[in-house]
């Protein structure tokens, strides 16, 4: 909606604009989808206090912020959506200290609002499971080399590097990053498949720890040692890569050299949301 910062808080220009702005995503223009946070109930009262509501049925009263990740905050709305703003407009990902700095709060309270929303976008994705087509690549993150593939790795420094597995529904562009133990298919394996549905086309390199997928799903796959990149399958004109999943690696080690400079392996699971 907005082309930097200056439009946003043009636009978003008190509290009360901010509450109503809610109010119209949530519930509708003409309040069709109001829905009671304590009950459920549709029977809701607004006040002239933009900040109350009150449910006909439990006779509780709330504000739009109720259950949702704006809740049991002092933080002003029109902060929360700058932060949102932030946090989307840079593919490098944003800091807490640079939110702290452009937005007027602590860099603790940044890191607090940054969480929120990291988690808020996980948990409308990570709920459904993917079909079609999947890309799936491993990568190691963390320590001095960034993300360096898994089968590239030394023997030394491995310690200290994260394992991550990274899938992306072609389709859709979604795309669910997690931290593994190790690269080893016994870890590997029971993610893809609590992820992807049964008889989706997956998409890897050759790794060992992927042969087995083909008993659950149709699997395709590139040789990059060979220098294989991208494969076309002859008859349906297919693109077999994962082109897809290394972008988004790529992404993650940009971030972490460009924004956060070092990511602990505590940490590793939040930085990737
Ligand atoms: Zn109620």
């Amino acid at each position: 909606m907005f082309k930097n910062i200056m439009d946003l808080t043009d636009f978003f220009k008190d509290e009360e604009f901010c509450h109503n702005f809610l109010k119209d995503k949530f519930w509708g223009a003409n309040r069709e989808n109001m829905k009671c946070p304590h009950c459920g109930s549709v029977h809701i009262t607004e006040f002239a206090d933009y900040k109350k509501n009150r449910c006909g049925d439990c006779k509780l009263e709330f504000s739009i912020r109720k259950n949702t990740i704006f809740d049991n905050s002092k933080i002003s709305l029109k902060k929360w959506f700058m932060v949102i703003f932030l946090a989307n407009s840079n593919k490098r990902g944003a800091s807490s200290c640079d939110i702290a700095r452009k937005v007027g709060v602590t860099q603790k309270t940044a890191w607090f609002m940054l969480h929120r929303i990291k988690n808020a976008d996980s948990l409308s994705i990570n709920n459904k499971t993917f079909s079609g087509t999947v890309e799936i690549d491993e990568a190691y993150i963390g320590g001095k080399e960034g993300n360096r593939h898994a089968k590239d790795k030394k023997e030394t420094g491995e310690k200290e590097k994260t394992v991550v597995l990274g899938m992306v529904n072609r389709e859709t562009g979604q795309v669910k990053a997690m931290k593994v133990p190790t690269a080893e298919k016994e870890w590997l394996l029971p993610k893809i498949n609590m992820t992807v549905e049964k008889g989706s086309t997956i998409i890897t390199d050759t790794y060992q720890a992927y042969k087995a997928l083909k008993k659950k799903y149709k699997h395709k796959s590139v040789k990059h040692s060979s220098g294989e990149y991208v494969k076309i399958d002859a008859k349906t004109a297919f693109k077999i890569h994962t082109n897809t999943v290394e972008g988004f690696w790529a992404i993650v080690k940009k971030t972490i050299n460009g924004t956060h400079y070092w990511i602990s392996k505590k940490h590793t699971q939040a930085y990737l949301k």
